[in-house]
């Protein structure tokens, strides 16, 4: 229905502002319309926080009963750190509700959109699915697979380099387009690069650009311990850092540890992706972002963990046959073996593009 929709994208655009800051929950908003007329809205901005139902619901007070709720995803039917918000639906004594998505959550699935239909309520999913199931597709690929969404990001030149032959990169990309950058970081849980990046580049992985929000977690692979003692990310105390190693003696750990690091042994001496992404679901980390360099890329992409690519590309030709590109390491030698990518979008920023990608579902 015409009107569903529109009430509908209202309860996305509320879900929207707690985009990246509800992490390890989703980001939901809810609307309440009674007689053609707002009576309440709600978003979930903070774990831990009332979900989108119970300030929508708290807004709308008497004007609740009667009314239909829109939310962008299923209400709750467990006792997480708040009571069930299909039972505050029922209480309230809403006519009807209308969901965008199911909660792939197995404590949810399907149980609050049952819970209400039981106590009489009529209930319609699926309005708005698409857009509700992407604004939260770094949530329901940790749930479904218990390991972080991976975005892939670089900024290269018009030719794919992404610095000269000589090793110079600041800044092929634009202010502009490194301002969205940092909001992206801010977007997601942990950052990681490889320890060429931090040794060459010495990158502080903070969010700098817009309002001051949590910096994410960083992480680096680092097989030997190379990571100098006085890098930012080890001495500046601006966010957590963790450093996953192939395996490192107590000694050589405890130097970055009285500095507040941590010190992960992988299980081989070769550090998997696999086993990283595994490590990192277990401690909760729902989203990485992934700035470099080009050998970290290569193994991210070879391990199949990608799940978007986002590429920045200035108007720039830097030329050389020498000069790294995005995905470096041994790439793939067949054609069939390259990884297939759908454009998802193309925005300008700046002067410079910026296009926005995820591998292809085989
Ligand atoms: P990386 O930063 O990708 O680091 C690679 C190193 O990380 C490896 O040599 C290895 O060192 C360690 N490592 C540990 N585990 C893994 C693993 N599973 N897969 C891959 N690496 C692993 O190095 P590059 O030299 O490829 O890239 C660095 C360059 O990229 C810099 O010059 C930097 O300026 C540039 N860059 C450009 C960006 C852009 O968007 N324009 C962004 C980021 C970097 P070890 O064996 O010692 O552990
Ligand atoms: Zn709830």
């Amino acid at each position: 229905m015409h009107n569903d929709e529109h009430y509908m994208r209202l309860a996305l655009d509320v879900a929207k502002a707690g985009v990246g800051q509800t992490s390890p929950n989703p980001a939901v908003g809810a609307v309440v319309v009674n007689g053609g007329t707002v009576v309440g809205l709600g978003g979930h901005l903070k774990a831990g926080e009332p979900h989108a139902e119970v300030y929508a619901i708290r807004m709308a007070g008497e004007k609740a009963r009667g009314a239909t709720v829109y939310v962008t995803l299923e209400p709750c039917s467990h006792y997480g750190k708040t009571p069930p918000c299909a039972d505050l639906l029922i209480q309230a004594g809403v006519r009807r509700v209308v969901v965008a998505t199911t909660d792939p959550n197995p404590l949810v699935a399907g149980k609050g959109i049952a819970k209400l239909r039981q106590a009489g309520i009529d209930v319609d999913v699926g309005v708005l699915k698409d857009e509700a199931d992407e604004l939260n597709r770094m949530f329901f690929h940790y749930i479904a697979a218990k390991t972080p969404f991976v975005t892939l990001k670089f900024a290269c030149s018009l030719d794919g380099k992404i610095a000269t032959a000589t090793g110079e990169s600041k800044w092929i990309t634009s202010s502009a387009a490194r301002e969205d950058v940092h909001r992206l970081r801010a977007q997601h849980d942990a950052i990681l690069v490889g320890v060429n990046t931090v040794l060459t580049d010495n990158p502080k992985l903070t969010v700098r650009f817009g309002e001051k929000r949590k910096n994410p977690l960083r992480i680096i692979l680092d097989t030997k311990l190379r990571t100098p003692l006085d890098a930012h990310v080890v001495a500046d105390k601006e966010a957590e850092t963790w450093i996953i190693t192939g395996g490192v003696s107590r000694e050589q750990a405890a130097a970055y540890e009285r500095l507040g690091v941590r010190v992960f042994s992988m299980p081989t001496a070769q550090i998997d992706v696999r086993d990283v992404l595994r490590l990192l679901g277990e401690q909760g980390v729902m989203s990485l972002f992934v700035e470099g360099g080009s050998r970290v890329h290569d193994s991210f992409l070879r391990a199949g963990a990608v799940n978007e690519v986002i590429a920045y590309i200035a108007p720039k030709l830097i030329g050389g046959r020498g000069a790294p590109t995005p995905v470096g390491g041994l790439g793939f030698a067949r054609l069939a073996e390259a990884v297939e990518l759908d454009i998802r979008r193309i925005e300008t920023i700046g002067p410079d593009i910026k296009i926005v990608a995820a591998p292809k579902r085989k």
